[in-house]
């Protein structure tokens, strides 16, 4: 299978989905994980379309970054790509990811909600981030508790270069991808419940939630992002 197959067996799954709970398909974007592929697939998938690419680690995102979107990148693919940060990022390599991802979805800590503003403000910027929350309470998952949620918002309302933008979540991996939807509808939950209290200035309108295994689930009940690695671009071996 080509990965315009992949993406276009990927859109029927995410129409039905829509459809099955009447949810409009524009309200839903993909986020092409890229982490296990390498610049080539990269490529490929900008050339299907494909906008928004995820990576967790900069360290591997870099050479892709540089061959898209560095200085010496072709403008046309420059233009084109979208970079999110989705994975657990450590306070002293925001200054390597700030001016090339737009979007974090993994803002979980004071420490690091500092260390994005202290550097977004010097670069006259205001980054959007997703607030990442650990609803099934596994230890192996990063996130704040649903609880703690509000209070981290509130704070976060004294950084002026950070633009809370929504909630992100990790489900369980599960044999049967239905177990995964408590999970996802509690972090909806929790969204619109932080906006009925007022938690931050602009309410909160994104959810990001849903990976392979799981994404209709995490469709259906409300994602406006789904990061999707294996089931779109494959896996191989970089
Ligand atoms: C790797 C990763 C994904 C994509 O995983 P797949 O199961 O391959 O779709 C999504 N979100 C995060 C945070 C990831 O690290």
């Amino acid at each position: 299978m080509t990965l315009q197959d992949r993406l276009d067996a990927v859109e029927r799954r995410l129409q039905a989905a829509c459809a099955r709970s009447g949810r409009s398909r524009e309200e839903v974007r993909i986020i092409a994980v890229t982490k296990y592929v390498g610049t080539a697939t990269v490529l490929e998938a900008l050339r299907c379309g494909i906008r928004h690419l995820g990576e967790n680690r900069w360290q591997q995102a870099e050479p892709k970054w540089r061959a898209i979107s560095g200085p010496d990148a072709a403008a046309d693919y420059a233009v084109q790509a979208v970079w999110h940060f989705i994975g657990s990022l450590q306070s002293n390599k925001v200054k390597d990811v700030i001016d090339k991802f737009t979007y974090i979805h993994s803002l979980d800590r004071m420490s690091l909600a500092q260390a994005i503003d202290r550097h977004a403000a010097r670069l006259g910027i205001v980054v959007p981030c997703f607030v990442q929350v650990n609803v099934s309470g596994e230890q192996s998952k990063h996130g704040l508790a649903p609880e703690e949620t509000e209070h981290f918002l509130k704070e976060l309302a004294a950084f002026r270069s950070i633009r809370p933008i929504g909630l992100m979540t990790m489900a369980p991996h599960e044999e049967d991808p239905e177990a995964t939807r408590p999970v996802f509808r509690q972090l909806r939950l929790l969204r619109d419940e932080l906006n009925a209290r007022s938690a931050t200035a602009e309410p909160l309108t994104e959810l990001s939630m849903g990976m392979s295994n799981d994404f209709e689930i995490a469709v259906e009940e409300g994602a406006t992002w789904i990061r999707l690695g294996t089931v779109l671009v494959g896996k191989e071996e970089v």
